[in-house]
């Protein structure tokens, strides 16, 4: 059973997927308060990404270094997840697209459609 799946969006007329839904979710929290680790020691840093490949903890693309983006482009590492607490939701940087656990319970069923 894969990991995530793609996030409904009512938006959207085409179904997109991903490939990488198989990705391990279950990488540990950073221990110590998590910082990004590109951006230099108090710098200031927005919502933080960490990398389901590798652990790499890069801030996102609304703070100024975008280091969890350029994380993804540089090593190729296509998911990354949100660390911001409350949030579950994982970003795919190759299918450009929000992922969800699949063990989340959600308003929509396995097709995608809202019951
Ligand atoms: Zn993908
Ligand atoms: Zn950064
Ligand atoms: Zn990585």
């Amino acid at each position: 059973m894969a990991a995530w799946r793609v996030a409904p969006d009512a938006g959207a007329l085409d179904r997109r997927s991903c490939a990488h839904e198989d990705a391990d979710e279950h990488l540990p929290e950073p221990e110590t308060a998590p910082a990004c680790d590109d951006c230099p020691a108090g710098a200031p840093f927005g919502s933080l990404l960490h990398c389901l490949t590798c652990g790499h903890v890069g801030c996102s693309d609304s703070s100024a270094g975008q280091h969890a983006y350029g994380h993804a482009r540089t090593s190729g590492h296509p998911l990354a997840r949100s660390l911001r607490s409350g949030d579950t939701w994982a970003w795919c940087y190759e299918d450009e697209l929000f992922l969800l656990p699949t063990d989340e319970e959600g308003p929509v069923d396995e097709d995608g459609h809202a019951p």
